[in-house]
């Protein structure tokens, strides 16, 4: 059983997972003792949480937060922290990304809100989950999938350009993830090698959805510049609406210029130079580039918007021909997930079977769950699931990279031979 069961001598031990209140205190004092309780591991934790000196001491000082024990810093970013901690029940490793209240202005809460929102539909390999959001008077904490892989910005920096097979089954990540966000009308807007991270099994995530939007489709008009200027399409320097999709496009392929060349595409000593050199697309290719590679950099550098590649002629290129993809799409989360844990027909499920099983070992009773829609991103129980929920998914391959037909395969990895048991039975889209 996860963290054991825990004795303690109490006479009555009733907790309420909101208020973190118990009334062992409450009984009457001439109440003959009773035999010892096993505390469930969420009980023993929301006891600790409420009587523990030490886990009080921590919840102070902010070495603790909700069900999250706090570890050391593992990246900065504007407005934010991102830390590495801990959930105490689960003992899953997740990022927790630390926002300041008082530093963030209206627009910045406005941003933060689209964050949540479009994190919230988003489940899918490629893409960093949100488990759960958490909210102290000074602070606000995003739980989220942690990548322990480092980014790809500084994988760069520090190794140099990639091959041709890493970068295909890199690209071919980041373009599964962005044609499911675009399916379902998220825009990211801020697509660049220091948002591209890696797990430790090397799976690509596509982070940071600070400036992402959702549109009501995809031909809808945008007016806001986002991104950052090596990045950014030419329409955004020119004072016009632009469309969304293209605007992910062209990152794309400034990405994949300097996945394959190791050198950023446009450069420039001055913003104007810069601007000027993006908005007439001109850039040098190197000639080694392989040719299926330089055509597909060819169709998206277009300054054009029209006359750029879609996501679609993108995944049908020549370059990504040989890349075998276990799935491009997870099925979303369901939108009652508390409905389909709870009917019985939906026992047959292996995943859900599993999940409920883990949650009632933890302490979760059905009592639990139905105060609970389990698509609140603010409760405690719905980061549990969404955790045990990913784990499950990654114990049946969900997580494993791409492979480059011809490439020889590490048996020793994991990831492929999660892969390979999934292929036949994949009931997700594949990408091609
Ligand atoms: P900016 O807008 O400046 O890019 P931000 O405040 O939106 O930053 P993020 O980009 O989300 O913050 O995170 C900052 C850094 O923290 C990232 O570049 C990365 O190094 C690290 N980081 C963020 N999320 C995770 C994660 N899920 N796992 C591991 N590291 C992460
Ligand atoms: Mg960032």
């Amino acid at each position: 059983m996860p963290g054991g069961q825990y004795q303690v001598m109490s006479t009555k031990f009733h907790h309420s997972l909101y208020s973190l209140t118990d009334s062992s205190d409450a009984g009457p004092e001439d109440e003959e003792p009773e035999a010892p309780v096993r505390l469930t591991p969420l009980q023993k934790l929301t006891m600790d949480m409420c009587k523990d000196e030490k886990t009080i001491k921590e919840l102070i000082i902010g070495r603790r937060v909700g069900f999250y024990k706090v570890r050391g810093e593992i990246g900065q970013g504007t407005f934010s922290r991102v830390k590495l901690a801990f959930n105490a029940l689960t003992k899953d490793k997740v990022a927790l990304k630390i926002l300041d209240k008082a530093r963030l202005d209206s627009q910045a809460h406005r941003l933060l809100s689209r964050e949540i929102s479009s994190m919230e539909s988003l489940q899918h390999p490629n893409v960093i989950r949100l488990y759960e959001v958490l909210e102290t008077p000074s602070r606000l904490y995003l739980v989220l999938e942690y990548a322990g892989g480092g980014d790809l910005h500084n994988k760069i920096c520090n190794e140099g350009k990639l091959s041709d097979n890493t970068s295909k089954i890199t690209f071919a990540q980041i373009l599964s993830a962005i044609k499911y966000m675009h399916n379902i009308n998220i825009i990211h807007r801020d697509l660049k090698a220091e948002n591209v991270l890696f797990t430790s099994s090397s799976c690509v995530k596509v982070a940071d959805f600070g400036f992402s939007t959702r549109v009501s489709n995809r031909s809808v008009t945008l007016d806001t510049y986002c991104g950052s200027p090596p990045y950014a399409a030419p329409e955004l320097f020119m004072d016009e609406c632009y469309l969304g999709p293209p605007v992910d496009v062209w990152a794309m392929g400034v990405l994949l210029f300097f996945m394959v060349t190791g050198t950023m595409p446009f450069r420039a000593e001055t913003m104007g130079k810069l601007r000027r050199n993006i908005i007439k697309g001109i850039y040098t290719l190197p000639p080694w580039v392989p040719g299926p590679c330089q055509r597909l950099i060819r169709g998206i550098l277009k300054p054009v918007p029209a006359e750029r590649y879609a996501v679609d002629q993108m995944l049908g290129c020549d370059w990504l021909l040989p890349v075998e993809f276990p799935w491009s799409l997870v099925p979303p989360e369901p939108t009652n997930a508390l409905q389909s844990l709870l009917e019985s027909e939906c026992r047959d499920l292996e995943e859900e079977e599993e999940i409920r099983s883990s949650l009632e070992e933890l302490g979760f009773t059905t009592q639990h769950l139905q105060n609970n829609q389990l698509n609140d991103s603010r409760s405690p129980v719905t980061g549990v699931y969404r955790i045990l929920l990913h784990q499950s998914q990654k114990r049946r391959g969900c997580d494993s990279p791409p492979v480059v037909r011809g490439m020889v395969r590490d048996p020793k990895r994991e990831g492929l031979r999660a892969y390979r048991g999934l292929r036949h039975t994949s009931k997700f889209c594949v990408l091609s």
